[in-house]
């Protein structure tokens, strides 16, 4: 089935001011509670959002049969995702074609509009899905060498599997939390420096890390596979993804089973999931793989995506954000697909909802690493802000931003943000 939703010359009878990250060949889906304080999913186009079980009980999506009645209406994503791949890109379809300039069903009709379509500002965003499993993988080799260097050994500072296997540990479903929700800094203990004896306290080296997520549907019954080739069709969008990290308490907890309460006090999602269909017009070649990946991770094509992250530090004091990293998704080594086959080739399933960390995005170079703890070098670098201050770590009432998109010269479809602020430790 062609992805007519993502034609580059379509126009919106909604207005798209330039350079938005939602255009209306995006059409990314979430959750949202309107000021009728009732729970939908939506889509965004521009800066409204559309209330899809409105939509659909008004009778504009009655063509696609595949759809049930209620679907939009559970509060979160995971029953829509569980329809499959096909009956999304029908929905997207439509709905690009509902709201094309061209089509005058819904543009003519004041009272459905009402119904139908709101103001972004007016609306309040909720988790998209209701996510069951997190993994999270360590697929940048960038940041997996800057790190193996700093916490190991430079000269072995990849492990000897990293380069056969996406490498990744299983985290913590349940502090996945929304952007925006502010964050409380943790406590734990951690081994200060020449010293013998771990201490308890507050971590003094909060990160963020620059990661993007997929979401899944039901892709295989326990004890099947999913194949490479079949990964993709598996994998509903991808979000924002910033998987905060205490590093303190992680290099004295890590060994021998990896991270642990380092990580697991909360990781934030951007709230709009753009689909893989929407990216899929910036598929890109990956980097080259050597040595080859044994047969059940080996692709062939394109199967990488170009998609320019960046990073901001905005302290609440001044008000003066800095960017203080440019990366790109297209640095991953291992590809969402092969992290997807990996997962489930011991039989492990996956369930509608299930969200994937990429790992920490680091590019090739220091300004496009993907975390203080490396552009910051363990704090021996310290990273100059736009107010005159310094950062080696994430201060308290500092937000971290992380903004997403991608460009091919005629269409921007892009992720919005993904925002966190650290608050003081509990006293
Ligand atoms: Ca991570």
């Amino acid at each position: 089935m062609e992805i007519t939703a993502n034609k580059p010359d379509r126009k919106s009878w909604i207005d798209i001011k330039e350079n938005s990250d939602f255009p209306i060949q995006n059409i990314p889906f979430g959750v949202f509670t309107n000021n009728e304080d009732s729970t939908t999913v939506g889509v965004r186009i521009g800066d409204k959002a559309i209330d899809l079980a409105s939509l659909q009980h008004l009778g504009y999506l009655k063509d696609i049969k595949s759809l049930e009645d209620d679907v939009f209406l559970y509060g979160t994503l995971n029953e829509f995702i569980s329809l499959g791949s096909k009956t999304w890109r029908q929905a997207r379809n439509r709905i690009a074609d509902v709201f094309d300039k061209e089509n005058t069903e819904l543009q003519e009709n004041k009272d459905h509009i009402e119904q139908i379509v709101y103001d972004i500002d007016d609306i309040i965003m909720q988790l998209p899905v209701y996510i069951g499993d997190y993994t999270d993988f360590y697929s940048s080799k960038e940041h997996a060498t800057n790190v193996g260097t700093m916490f190991r050994d430079p000269e072995n500072a990849l492990l000897p599997n990293w380069l056969h296997i996406p490498v990744g540990y299983h985290g913590r479903a349940s502090s996945v939390v929304l952007s925006d929700t502010d964050i409380r800094r943790p406590k734990g203990q951690t081994l200060p420096l020449g010293e013998k004896q771990p201490v308890f306290g507050q971590s003094n080296r909060i990160d963020f890390e620059l990661e993007m997520a997929f979401i899944t549907t039901d892709a295989n019954e326990m004890g099947d596979t999913v194949a490479v080739d079949d990964a993709e069709d598996k994998i509903f969008g991808m979000v924002l993804f910033n998987d905060w990290s205490a590093r303190d308490m992680q290099a004295w907890e890590y060994v021998p089973l990896g991270p642990f309460l380092a990580k697991n006090f909360a990781s934030t999602i951007s709230p709009w999931i753009v689909t893989l269909d929407a990216l899929k017009p910036y598929k890109t070649v990956n980097t080259k793989q050597s040595p080859e990946p044994l047969p059940y991770l080996l692709q062939k094509g394109e199967n990488n995506y170009d998609i320019k992250l960046q990073a901001a530090i905005l302290p609440e004091e001044s008000g003066i954000e800095t960017i203080v990293t440019n990366t790109n998704f297209k640095h991953m080594y291992w590809t969402m697909a092969q992290q997807l086959a990996h997962h489930t080739v011991n039989g492990c399933n996956v369930m509608s909802g299930d969200l994937m960390g990429s790992g920490t995005i680091s590019g090739p170079t220091p300004d496009s690493y993907g975390s203080m703890l490396e552009l910051a070098w363990k704090g021996t670098k310290p990273v100059k802000l736009n107010d005159g201050t310094e950062r080696k770590f994430i201060n308290d009432n500092d937000t971290v931003i992380l903004r997403g998109h991608c460009y091919n010269g005629t269409t921007r479809i892009g992720f919005g943000e993904c925002r966190g602020k650290i608050l003081p430790a509990k006293k």
